[in-house]
């Protein structure tokens, strides 16, 4: 089974951080644009405020120069005209003297025509009265001059008209200092502009400093959790969060060399699910996955902090005990963990048994690399499952040479089938009532060339796994129905045969022209023949197996549960298909006498048999005083080594002679648990 990450919740997270990182960025990189916007702007402005300002005090210092150079040169003329004596150069003078008037005019107005401020107002208010003042003078010193000589005229340039005009070119030096300092104003104010602007883009290029730290750190953040993410998922299992096998190899590691450091032991616990398909085929994928989790809890509850819990994949865990003092010390984890798993789960409103093999190594004493340990408490685990289940084993090195038996044992079973070494044994079912056998069982033997006879224990999983276990079905099932046809010939024409079909080949395609065959080549009546299955394949897919069933029961042959009470298939469940009989785990028969829980059990398990109609058969009925509790119940059909083990079918025709009336009557009497039955082995 595999378990499923949930790639939606760990989708979104990344989505939402990269879209806060892309803000994030945006809105620096708005920022940063603004700034400099902003900056650029203010510093245009900056500098044209500066060039209009000094544009205007040039212009303006141009004027007063203008009307400082026409004044002074309106006073040199007077002059020069005070001293000439040459009417027609006196003439010329005056021209100049008008031309130079006219110009301080034109000057005064293109000053006046700027933008002034306050003082540079009055102090063209002020110029203008002193002109209006020296006019006056200049003209009768002018209408002097003309008029004739006067001595009289120099003393009036000198002590008058020069006077005037001194005033006059006083203030123009006024107005162009003025000028000068509206020069330094306007530069001041720049700078002040400028200030602004660089407080500004000192603000802002602050403000995309802390948002680029602000992504810069999500940024960091977010990658350090996605690598943190990662690592998670590479070192761990998604199902159960556990570690997975690769972290656990370096877990082991560690622990190995701490160990050797300090002489401490490693224990490794190799821990198997039993019969895992089974909840898997029957309750489902997603009840399997919610046992694995709660496994894994329980494993977890019953470690320590510091040892390591990891899943290997499907149904299989293990656990690193590290530093530990003594081998007890790991089999008492062992064992605590066994017991958690022991006990009920409730998976999908079922209450659910299950149970685990361990296998267990122990560094050094088993290997003294993480590999070796592993493979040596897989080699445990197997053990323990080949014992039994629910049960832990601790390592010997005998095992491997069991292991490589095992493989030997799968090399032989390929050539099995062609060399007829698969048989059938026979065991009887007995009415009690009657005192006479109605049917056989037929189990399957391998005889095997060196080892002897060997039970399906030893080697069906083995051919159940490579797929053989549809051509040697085949053909046994001929020969079941062959053997039993003969048993009618030869006078018993009441038998019945029971044959075993397991899920691969319930479900295979070619199981019902397999059954028809086998009746048509032995000639055996169908409604002799009982096929058994178990509880798992009425569950696996519950539509298909129904009709199966139809079909089956179509050719005339009768069905059995076989194995009932183990599963998890509810009454109700199995109401629903055309059963014919259910055979009674012998998991039930073993504590029949001791434990009352089993005895009301098997009753209303009868009493269900009877509402439904079917023929209860008890299993594995070893003791008469098991045979007398399922009497006293109810129970006629009955199959046991209290009776027979399986026998071969030459041993048959002697078990059918048997008087079984009186052997259970001198049974009873015995009031002992001696099997009844020929054999005793
Ligand atoms: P099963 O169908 O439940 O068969 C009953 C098993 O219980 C047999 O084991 C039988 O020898 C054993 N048994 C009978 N009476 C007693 C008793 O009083 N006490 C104890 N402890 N055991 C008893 P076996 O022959 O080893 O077969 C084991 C299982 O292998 C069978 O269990 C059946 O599931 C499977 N199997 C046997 N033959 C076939 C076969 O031809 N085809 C398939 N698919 N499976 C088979
Ligand atoms: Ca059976
Ligand atoms: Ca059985």
């Amino acid at each position: 089974m595999d378990a499923t990450p949930h790639p939606a919740t760990q989708c979104r997270q990344p989505m939402a951080w990269k879209y806060a990182l892309l803000a994030g960025f945006a809105v620096q990189v708005l920022l940063v644009l603004f700034v400099t916007l902003i900056g650029l702007r203010q510093l245009d402005l900056a500098t044209y405020n500066l060039e209009s300002i000094v544009d205007v005090q040039m212009r303006k210092q141009n004027f007063a120069k203008a009307m400082a150079l026409t004044a002074r040169q309106r006073t040199l003329l007077i002059f020069m005209m005070s001293k000439t004596d040459d009417p027609f150069e006196l003439d010329a003078l005056l021209m100049q003297f008008r031309q130079m008037g006219s110009e301080f005019v034109a000057a005064r107005q293109g000053l006046m025509a700027m933008p002034l401020n306050d003082r540079e107002t009055k102090l063209l208010e002020r110029q203008r009265q002193l002109i209006i003042e020296a006019q006056p003078i200049q003209e009768h010193i002018v209408d002097l001059i003309m008029e004739g000589r006067d001595r009289n005229v120099i003393d009036l340039v000198l002590s008058e008209a020069i006077p005037a005009q001194n005033a006059v070119q006083a203030i123009v030096t006024q107005l162009d200092a003025e000028t000068q300092h509206s020069v330094t104003d306007a530069s001041r104010k720049a700078r002040v502009v400028q200030a602004v602007a660089r407080s500004w883009m000192l603000w802002l290029s602050g403000a995309s400093l802390l948002v680029g730290v602000i992504v810069a750190v999500l940024v960091l953040r977010y990658t350090s959790r996605i690598s943190i993410e990662r690592e998670r998922l590479a070192t761990h299992d998604t199902l159960t969060g556990l570690p997975n096998r690769m972290l656990f190899l370096d877990r082991l590691e560690q622990a190995l060399a701490r160990a050797e450091r300090r002489n401490a032991l490693v224990g490794v616990i190799f821990i198997d699910l039993d019969r895992f398909k089974r909840v898997n085929d029957t309750l489902g994928h997603a009840s399997g996955d919610q046992l694995i989790r709660e496994v894994a809890q329980r494993l977890r509850a019953a470690s320590r902090a510091e040892d390591t819990v990891a899943r290997l994949g499907g149904d299989e865990f293990v656990v690193v005990i590290g530093e530990a003092g003594g081998v007890n010390d790991i089999l008492q984890v062992a064992e605590k963990m066994l017991a958690a798993i022991g006990r009920p789960f409730r998976i999908a409103g079922h209450e659910l048994f299950s149970s685990c093999s361990i296998g267990i190594s122990v560094f050094p004493n088993d290997g003294a690399d993480s590999s070796t340990l592993l493979k040596h408490a897989d080699t445990a685990m197997y053990h323990a499952k080949q014992h039994g289940r629910d049960r832990l084993h601790l390592y010997d090195p005998a095992m491997n040479a069991m292991a490589e038996e095992r493989l030997q044992l799968e090399t032989d079973l390929h050539y099995a089938l062609a060399r007829h070494e698969f048989i059938f044994h026979y065991q009887p079912q007995l009415d009690v009532d009657g005192g006479r056998i109605v049917a056989f069982e037929a189990l399957m033997r391998w005889r095997h060339p060196t080892r002897g006879l060997l039970a399906p224990g030893d080697f069906l999983d083995l051919l159940e796994a490579g797929g053989d276990i549809l051509k040697v079905g085949r053909a046994l099932l001929l020969d079941a129905c062959r053997e039993a046809a003969a048993w009618h010939a030869a006078g018993h024409p009441e038998l019945g045969m029971s044959v075993n079909v397991s899920g691969k080949e319930f479900w295979h395609e070619s199981l019902l022209a397999n059954v028809r065959d086998a009746l048509a080549q032995s000639g055996l009546p169908p409604a002799f023949l009982q096929l058994e299955l178990t509880e798992g394949i009425f569950m696996e897919d519950m539509h298909a197996a129904i009709e199966r069933v139809h079909e089956l029961k179509a050719l005339g042959v009768s069905i059995a549960v076989d194995d009932f009470g183990t599963g998890y298939s509810s009454l109700a469940h199995l109401k629903r298909f055309p059963l014919d009989a259910i055979k009674i785990d012998r998991l039930f028969i073993r504590d029949l006498v001791q434990a009352p829980v089993n005895r009301a059990l098997i009753t209303s398990i009868l009493a269900l048999c009877e509402g439904l109609r079917l023929a209860p058969i008890a299993e594995g009925v070893e003791d008469a005083a098991q045979l007398d509790a399922l009497r006293v119940l109810g129970c006629r059909i009955v199959q046991g080594y209290l009776i027979s083990r399986p026998v071969p079918a030459a041993e048959v025709p002697a078990l059918l002679q048997r008087d079984w009336a009186q052997a259970f009557d001198r049974a009873a009497g015995m009031g002992n648990q001696e099997p009844v039955g020929l054999e005793r082995s």
